[in-house]
């Protein structure tokens, strides 16, 4: 049999390798990731006269660069991981859409040093995101399997400061107040009063309000303890179930 030159075994060796850890070439999404974040800036932009925010901050597009959405969305729905859209994530969930995730983190307006809370971890990734831009995060949700499956991917990713926990995020998280953020990802027919009361006096809670038609609002606590209120764009959000309704 004629010999195969070296370098020939060599690349089939790195080929079957990466095959078997599952590893892809250097990273095969960072385009498409690219991509997404660039229709985000675009989508900014044209609806800038709505939110009132001009342009996507330059922290909040870095980090959206940085999570790997692929990793987030079940297997059969990786393919789109990086559309600008909303994605089923089972349980009649949903991750929501890229540009929603950039507008209320961009909302939040988290330094580094902040503490936030989310309620609705779903899939993890919106977490994800808030872990590259504050130092700790604190995320609740009320499904147990998604919240469990959430964890593991956020652990196996290496997102350290981000701490889950499965409840009904309706209470907020008391031992870990006060937040500098709050955002909430499923849309309740009112804000609940526990997480206005956890918010740190200049910190912003940033939430989907409403039953059928839905407003993003966002929720400024200010240093003498008033609220300012904003109404942002409509938004299409899941509900926000409560634990008794679940029973
Ligand atoms: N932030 C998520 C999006 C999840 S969709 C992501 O990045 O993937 C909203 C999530 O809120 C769902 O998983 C839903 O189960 C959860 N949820 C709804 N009501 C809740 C409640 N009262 N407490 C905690 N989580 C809740």
């Amino acid at each position: 049999m004629r010999r195969l030159p070296a370098a020939f075994l060599a690349l089939v060796a790195a080929a079957l390798l990466m095959g078997s850890t599952g590893m892809t070439s250097a990273d095969e999404w960072a385009a498409p990731r690219r991509q997404m974040v660039a229709e985000i800036r675009a989508m900014m932009a044209e609806a800038a006269v709505e939110t009132r925010r001009e342009t996507l901050s330059e922290r909040v597009a870095a980090a959206m660069e940085r999570v790997p959405r692929h990793e987030f969305v079940p297997m059969a729905r990786r393919h789109a991981a990086y559309d600008n859209r909303p994605l089923p994530i089972g349980h009649g969930q949903t991750i929501s859409q890229p540009f929603i995730v950039a507008l209320m983190t961009d909302l939040l307006e988290l330094t580094p040093e902040a503490r936030v809370l989310e309620v609705g971890t779903g899939s993890g990734y919106q977490a994800a995101v808030l872990s590259l831009l504050a130092k700790e995060v604190y995320s609740i949700e009320i499904v147990r399997p998604l919240g469990e499956e959430a964890a593991r991917t956020l652990a196996r990713l290496g997102y350290a400061n981000v701490t889950t926990r499965i409840g009904d995020g309706y209470g907020g998280w008391p031992e870990a107040a006060p937040f500098d953020g709050i955002i909430v990802t499923a849309a309740a027919g009112h804000v609940p009063p526990a997480l206005i009361a956890q918010l740190r006096p200049g910190g912003r809670l940033v939430i989907p309000v409403g039953d059928f038609s839905q407003e993003l609002m966002a929720i400024e606590k200010k240093a003498d303890g008033t609220l300012r209120e904003r109404r942002i764009v409509p938004v299409a959000f899941v509900p926000f179930t409560r634990e008794d309704e679940r029973k």
